[in-house]
């Protein structure tokens, strides 16, 4: 059997990144740094480097896609549907356990000197990928993101 080729075209990679405007795809997320190219259909079970077949993610849901925290229904050119582990829409609203550590993750932002605009996009962000409702680990997420380089 061929090696399957993982490599996609420099020009299908151009497309799918401009369809989907530069940014991850994921509702909510909208992060432009460093962005990898899904196939929802993976090329181990058969799916080809179509733009058709392809997503823009940032890394973080990349990460969490491929760790089964988060799928990818539909195709590009109709609507794509994202799910958390738990079967829930990215749009449905979240719960209210997130709710209340999400505000004590906030809270604790404020206290370390971030204004509230980088404190709730923060906390919103970590929410989406979190794998624990744990504070302390949001908290250090939240960190991460506040801190990284703006791409
Ligand atoms: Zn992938
Ligand atoms: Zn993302």
């Amino acid at each position: 059997m061929p090696k399957a080729t993982q490599s996609i075209a420099p020009a299908v990679r151009r497309y799918v990144y401009h369809r989907d405007r530069g940014r991850c795809v994921v509702p909510g997320c909208s992060f432009g740094g460093f962005l990898d190219v899904h196939h929802l259909n993976p090329p181990a079970e058969g799916g080809g480097h179509d733009p058709e077949n392809l997503v823009t993610l940032c890394e973080g849901h990349h990460t969490a896609l491929h760790r089964g925290q988060l799928s990818i229904e539909g195709s590009p050119s109709t609507k794509l549907r994202f799910l958390r582990a738990d079967g829930t829409e990215y749009t449905d609203p979240p719960s209210v356990r997130a709710i209340a550590v999400g505000e004590q993750v906030f809270g604790a932002l404020r206290r370390l000197g971030f204004s509230e605009r980088q404190a709730r996009s923060a906390v919103r962000r970590v929410l989406e990928t979190a794998e624990t409702l744990c504070t302390a680990t949001l908290l250090r997420a939240a960190l991460g993101v506040l801190t990284a380089p703006r791409g």
